[in-house]
């Protein structure tokens, strides 16, 4: 059928297209997009001026990044910096982009980059790096079970030759088998380079489950993800044994510069992180002994492209404070599973590609998996100069007054 987008818009209105089949009906994804807006327009009775506003080319997206498109909405991007990093991948000043809609939060992140800047620099150490997929395997009997365990750890080379062949980046570590009455579950652990992996990991162990499922009769896969991987979902598992990278930052905050720039002191900074993220985070029963890691784990995701559901599971941490004995600030926060890449996924779509090259971590690296380490050290630091920032403006009774300033405009 040869149409344009006013006759597509017609047909969707009429009932005779679907909004998916767009793209093949008018050999064209932009077109696609046109008319999707536009049928949505006539429904709802509305213009879409700001969301059919773009540079994007949908032809490149679809099929890979979004269905059923039909405009963008924009986020303002915004930067903190310089942060001074001394990493093992990460060394020098950085400017960080943050996206969000929160005022105040930019400007937070940029006074912890300040402090820490002005006093020295942030000591990110990557701990960890694996990704994850862990499929869920039923079995008619516990001596089953075991038995499928034996067999998957006997045959662990045949394993990994599988999962291997489907990627030239994924290369498959190890697995934990766990397993509850006559169900197994066997966490696979991969190495992905600079990708941050759940497709890489999720083709590879689909492979393994059919030669699983070939040679084990008994072992009935009941779903490539059998929830413990875990994706995008709040886990101690996560927590403790960590998934994308395990990192640590610390920092060493000047009794000055805790004063002059943050307005508090390093006394009132620990007392308030023990009191509110340690206490106050065990009454609640929360996995996150922090302030507000995911405020900057989102704003730097969703700059760059990262996988926005992740921001669950990379936001678990800990923030550790003390006061030193020369009256210094001693800072640093743990983050057991931020999983992040600068290859694959978002990262690809042309502003958050730009957006990492700010920080000099776009694309991929040789040997794979440096650039994304920069990555994750650039994250974590970012997350150390926000976690400072909030503390000190809770310690100091000023949190109210800065989002009244930046969040409502109101000058006081
Ligand atoms: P991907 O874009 O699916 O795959 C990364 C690709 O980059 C692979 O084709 C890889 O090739 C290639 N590559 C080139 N240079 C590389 C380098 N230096 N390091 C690593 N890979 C390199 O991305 P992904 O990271 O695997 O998956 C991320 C996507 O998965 C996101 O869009 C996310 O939203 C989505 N996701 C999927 C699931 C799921 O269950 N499938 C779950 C959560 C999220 P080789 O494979 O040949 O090495």
């Amino acid at each position: 059928m040869d149409i344009d987008v006013e006759e597509a818009v017609k047909l969707l209105l009429n009932g005779e297209v679907k909004i998916h089949e767009l793209d093949d009906l008018l050999g064209d994804s932009n077109l696609a997009t046109e008319a999707r807006r536009k049928f949505i327009e006539k429904l709802v009775k509305a213009k879409f001026d700001n969301i059919s506003f773009y540079s994007l080319d949908f032809n490149k997206l679809v099929g890979r990044n979004i269905e059923n498109p039909i405009g963008v909405v924009q986020v303002p991007l915004g930067i903190a910096g310089p942060l001074k990093i001394h990493g093992e991948y990460a060394k020098g000043d950085f400017y960080i982009p943050l996206c969000t809609t929160e005022g105040a939060l930019v400007a937070s992140v940029n006074r912890g980059c300040r402090a820490i800047t002005l006093s020295g620099e942030a000591r990110p150490l990557i701990l960890r790096d694996y990704m994850t997929r862990a499929p869920l395997f039923k079995t008619p009997s516990i001596f089953h079970a075991r038995k499928l365990v034996d067999w998957v750890k006997a045959n662990f080379n045949r394993i990994v030759e599988t999962a291997e062949s489907t990627t030239r980046h994924g290369k498959l570590l190890d697995f934990s088998p766990y397993m509850v009455g006559n169900y197994v579950f066997l966490r696979f652990k991969f190495s992905t380079g600079d990708a941050m992996g759940m497709n890489m990991v999720t083709i590879a162990v689909d492979e393994v489950r059919k030669l699983i499922e070939r040679e084990v009769p008994y072992a009935n896969c009941l779903s490539l993800s059998g929830n413990l991987c875990v994706d995008k979902k709040p886990s101690a598992l996560n927590l403790i044994e960590g998934r994308g990278k395990t990192i640590v930052c610390e920092a060493i905050v000047k009794r000055r510069v805790v004063k002059d720039v943050l307005k508090t002191s390093p006394e009132k900074i620990v007392e308030l992180n023990w009191g509110k993220n340690y206490v106050g985070s065990a009454l609640a029963g929360s996995l996150g002994f922090n302030a507000h890691f995911a405020n900057i784990i989102a704003a730097i995701f969703l700059a760059t492209g990262q996988d926005l559901a992740q921001v669950v599971e990379s936001s678990m941490g800990f923030t550790v404070a003390e006061v030193l004995e020369n009256g210094d600030l001693y800072i640093s926060v743990t983050l057991p599973s931020l999983e992040v890449g600068t290859v694959g996924g978002g990262t690809r779509l042309p502003a958050q590609s730009e957006a990492l090259s700010i920080i000099g971590c776009k694309g991929g690296s040789t040997p794979p998996g440096l650039k994304v380490k920069k990555f994750a050290e650039v994250v974590a630091s970012t997350v150390l100069a926000g976690e400072l920032s909030l503390l000190a403006a809770l310690a100091s009774h000023r949190l109210a007054n800065a989002h009244k300033r930046f969040g409502r405009g109101i000058k006081s």
